[in-house]
């Protein structure tokens, strides 16, 4: 197993984390947000992303995972749903990355079904080219091409979650 060097480094990450704060902060201001995490891989994002958020905030989490049978279709599991009352409220949902979309498109309509205010959705990777299903991002941290990324908070069978870059991780055979 070969982690790469640094895709994104830390001070890239950091940069970019308080740029997309700046912009939530000033779409936001004079409300309140609920900013939804989706674990595991968003803690990292999230805890760098609210510290720099200047609007009031209230914290939450959805875990899910997702089982893709085949390219096209995906059976996403909950495993812990958000507990704050969502009705009325202006929802932030932090994703680490967007592959399929399968896994955001499915819990963007459960969040809609229960009628909140809004919903806008922040990524920090973005793999376009790997897109099933048209998901809309409103923030995004970094493109990346189709490789598969460990670190700030992303995994390989749950390893290198604490990395605190982001770098091209290959399977050695
Ligand atoms: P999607 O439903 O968009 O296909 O899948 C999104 C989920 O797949 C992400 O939340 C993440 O858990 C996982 N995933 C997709 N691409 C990568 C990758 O390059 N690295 C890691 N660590 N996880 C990925």
């Amino acid at each position: 197993m070969v982690v790469g060097k640094p895709l994104f480094t830390v001070e890239q990450i950091q940069h970019r984390v308080r740029e997309i704060a700046d912009a939530i902060s000033s779409d936001y201001e004079g409300k309140d947000i609920l900013v939804v995490g989706i674990l595991r891989g968003a803690f990292m994002f999230m805890s760098d992303l609210v510290r720099a958020i200047k609007v009031p905030v209230v914290i939450d989490f959805i875990i899910a995972s997702s089982y893709v049978k085949t390219d096209s279709t995906g059976e996403i599991k909950i495993h812990y749903d958000i507990r704050e009352d969502i009705a009325d409220k202006d929802i932030l949902l932090i994703e680490d990355i967007v592959d399929t979309g399968v896994t955001l498109n499915h819990l963007r309509e459960r969040i809609l079904a229960r009628r909140p205010k809004s919903l806008k959705i922040c990524a920090l990777l973005d793999k376009k080219e790997r897109r099933l299903v048209d998901v809309p991002l409103d923030y995004v941290g970094f493109d990346i091409p189709d490789e598969f990324v460990v670190g700030y908070g992303l995994d390989y069978d749950n390893n290198f979650r604490n990395l605190p870059y982001i770098a091209i991780f290959k399977k050695t055979v």
